[in-house]
C-alpha cells in the first residue's frame, strides 16, 4: 500500500526535470499520473498529453482528457516554467506579458480547467513551484524572481479560496537544480565546465539540488501526510535560503 494508490496526478512540464522527476516519483508511489506539456515524450506507466498552458483552450481540453482516462483527479502540480535573465531595463514588455503568461497565468490556468474535478476529490491537492529566486533577491534575475513572487502570493490566495473545499494548496522553491534547464544554461558558457564548478561553488551546500529532492518535497506536499498544512512554501535550496 502506497499513499498515492487510487490517486490521480496531473504534472505541467512533466516530461522534463522536475516535472518529470516529480510524475515518476508520484508513479512509483501508486499514482496514475499525467504529464502536460509542449512536448509530451514520456515513457510508461506516465501519460503525456500535449498542452500549452498559454492556451486556455489547450489546457482545458489536456486537464479534460487526463480525468476522463483516470476517471476523475486528485493532484495538480503546476510546474510548467521559463526563464528571463536581466533587469528591468533589458526585457520590454512584450517579455515581461510573456513569461508571466507560462510562470503565473499558466498556473491559474490549469487550476481552473482543474477544479470542478478537484472538488470530487476526497484527497485534493495542488502543489505550485515557486524559486527561491522569489525571495533571495538575486541579480540579473528581475523578470523571472517577479513571476515566482507572484507564484507565492497565488499560492497563499488559493489555499484560503480554496480550504472551505477540502483542496489544499502548497508550493516549493527550488534553489537552482539540475536539470534540462541548468544544462541549456551551463552549455552557453565558454567553458561548461568551469562554469558549472563556479556554480556549484556558490551554494552554501557545494552542489546542486537534484530533481528528484525537489520531487520529494512536492510528493510530500501533494500526499495525505500533509493533510493539515496548506498556504505553506516549502524551500529545497541546498541552504541558501537563509543567505
Ligand atoms: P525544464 O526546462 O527542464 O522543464 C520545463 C518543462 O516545462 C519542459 O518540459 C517544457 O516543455 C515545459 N513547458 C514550458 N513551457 C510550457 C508551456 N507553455 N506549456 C506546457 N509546458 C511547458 O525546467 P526545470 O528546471 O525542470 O523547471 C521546472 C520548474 O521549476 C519551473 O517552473 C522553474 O521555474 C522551476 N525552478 C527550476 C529551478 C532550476 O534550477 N532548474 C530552480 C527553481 C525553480
Amino acid at each position: 500500500m502506497s499513499e498515492f494508490d487510487g490517486l490521480a496526478a496531473i504534472v505541467t512540464g512533466g516530461a522534463s526535470g522536475i516535472g518529470l522527476a516529480t510524475a515518476t516519483l508520484l508513479a512509483a508511489r501508486g499514482a496514475r499520473v499525467a504529464c502536460l506539456d509542449l512536448n509530451p515524450e514520456v515513457g510508461e506507466p506516465l501519460v503525456g498529453i500535449r498542452a500549452d498552458v498559454t492556451d486556455d483552450q489547450s489546457i482545458r481540453a489536456a486537464v479534460a482528457a487526463a480525468a476522463d482516462t483516470f476517471g476523475g483527479l486528485d493532484l495538480v502540480v503546476n510546474n510548467a516554467g521559463i526563464g528571463a535573465q536581466g533587469t528591468v531595463e533589458d526585457n520590454d514588455d512584450a517579455e515581461w506579458a510573456r513569461v508571466f503568461d507560462v510562470n503565473v497565468q499558466g498556473m491559474v490556468r490549469t487550476t481552473r480547467a482543474a477544479l470542478p474535478y478537484l472538488r470530487r476529490s476526497s484527497n485534493a491537492a495542488i502543489v505550485n513551484v515557486s524559486s527561491i529566486a522569489a525571495t533571495a533577491g538575486l541579480p540579473q534575475r528581475a523578470l523571472y524572481s517577479t513571476t515566482k513572487g507572484a507564484v507565492l502570493s497565488l499560492t497563499l490566495a488559493m489555499a484560503a479560496d480554496h480550504l472551505p473545499e477540502g483542496i489544499r494548496v502548497n508550493c516549493v522553491n527550488p534553489g537552482t537544480a539540475d536539470t534540462p534547464w541548468v544544462g541549456r544554461l551551463l552549455a552557453k558558457a565558454d567553458d561548461p565546465e568551469a562554469e558549472r564548478a563556479a556554480l556549484e561553488a556558490r551554494q552554501p551546500s557545494g552542489r546542486l539540488v537534484s530533481a528528484d529532492e525537489v520531487a520529494a518535497a512536492i510528493a510530500y506536499l501533494a500526499s495525505p501526510l500533509a493533510a493539515a498544512t496548506t498556504g505553506t512554501s516549502l524551500a529545497v535550496d541546498g541552504g541558501m535560503h537563509g543567505l
